[in-house]
């Protein structure tokens, strides 16, 4: 029967692969309530508590008393407000880059990015780990699509080497948004001058949680624009607003205007979510307390998850993900973690390798001690589960 969707659906439950949402009538914090019941919160990319800030929050109401919510148009047509155009200036000031250019959503951002960049004869070479956004941006650009193995170097060089495609463009998230550890960056800016190729860099979770001011990924390794031309970040996670950018040098993003299609028909962000981005750089700039808490909470779990025999993988960052392997598993131990008062997500294929579910378990600045401390009890005890 043609578009039984039923049936994909009953095939996705019986799988342990059926999603479905939760909802909120909170804010986000480290404490939410969700589906009416108050729950210690240990899945939210907000890494450094500001979606409710009070100086966020304040920004993005002044904004919308003079500019209203909606921004009424697409960027090139009359949407794009002096707070977008501020905006774009303070991320450009903030990554060291010459111009950074506003998307409405880093999904958008990253498929529009990279098929401006590459088409056919172009290749265009990804982490096996990429987010979704730019497998599919990569996929739709009629590029050759090549796949690395997770964070090897060796591989992308024979990858390379063979390869005799115009235009090269390596993509590698920053940090890994499933399994928190960071891209090698320095030796992917090497490989990709040896071989005229161009990097790009999604640092959706390494934006504010890493480098000394908060500059992420690319401050923390280093590398200018030269390194690394094309650094894409968003604005929805660590900054706790909403929207994404680009930033690299001024023809970059002119370019990107005028052939970026995801940036080109789409409606702008409203000003007043622009306006709070705003607020949330500056407290991401001077951040290093929260960045300082949020490293001292990563350790206290760390440490306390090694000393319950749990199966942590490397990670460095707020990501802390609990490898379970099947998926009704990991759906139990999201069950009963629930039931102990923590609210952490079970990922499951596809965005995860098939086999390898697992609890994705991230920290705030927001969070207190003894919130590590209720965490830890709660997996303690699910170490017993038969699941
Ligand atoms: C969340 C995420 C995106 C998408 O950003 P949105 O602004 O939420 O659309 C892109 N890349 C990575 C690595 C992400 O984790």
């Amino acid at each position: 029967m043609p578009f039984d969707l039923a049936a994909v659906l009953a095939q996705k439950k019986a799988d342990g692969l059926y999603r479905r949402r939760r909802t909120l009538s909170s804010a986000q914090g480290a404490r939410v309530v969700v589906d009416g019941r108050e729950l210690l919160n240990f899945c939210s990319n907000d890494y450094l508590g500001l979606a409710n800030h009070p100086e966020v929050v304040a920004a993005f109401q002044q904004a919308a008393a003079r500019y209203g919510v909606g921004s009424g148009a697409s960027h090139l047509v009359c949407g794009h407000s002096a707070e977008h155009e501020a905006l774009e200036a303070d991320l450009a000031a903030f990554t060291g880059r010459e111009r950074a250019l506003l998307f409405s959503t880093g999904y958008m951002a990253n498929t529009g990015i990279v098929q401006a960049l590459v088409g056919r004869g172009d290749a265009v070479f990804e982490d096996r780990l990429n987010h979704a956004s730019l497998i599919d941006g990569g996929l739709a650009s009629g590029a050759q699509f090549q796949r690395y193995r997770h964070n090897d170097v060796a591989h992308l060089a024979e990858l390379l080497a063979k390869s005799s495609a115009d235009k090269k463009l390596i993509v590698t998230d920053g940090v890994f948004s499933m399994d928190g550890d960071l891209a090698p960056l320095v030796e992917l800016a090497a490989l990709a001058r040896a071989h005229d190729a161009w990097l790009m860099v999604d640092d959706a979770h390494g934006l504010g949680v890493l480098g000394g001011q908060g500059g992420g990924a690319a401050e923390h390794f280093g590398l200018s624009a030269r390194d690394l031309p094309v650094l894409m970040g968003t604005l929805g996670k660590g900054a706790g607003a909403f929207g994404a950018f680009v930033a690299g040098d001024d023809v970059l993003v002119d370019y990107l205007i005028n052939t970026a299609r995801p940036y080109i028909y789409t409606t702008a962000l409203p000003p007043a979510v622009a306006a709070a981005s705003r607020a949330s750089l500056v407290l991401l700039r001077d951040g290093q307390a929260l960045r300082d808490r949020l490293r001292e909470l990563i350790l206290l779990f760390r440490d306390g998850a090694r000393s319950l025999g749990l199966d942590l993988m490397p990670s460095t960052t707020p990501i802390q993900p609990l490898l379970l392997g099947g998926n009704e598993r990991a759906l139990a131990w999201s069950a009963a973690l629930e039931q102990k008062g923590c609210l952490v997500g079970a990922i499951r294929p596809p965005t995860v390798p098939a086999g390898q579910a697992r609890l994705r378990i991230t920290f705030t600045a927001a969070h207190q001690r003894a919130d590590v401390d209720h965490l830890l009890q709660a997996l303690a005890d699910c170490r017993g589960m038969t699941a």
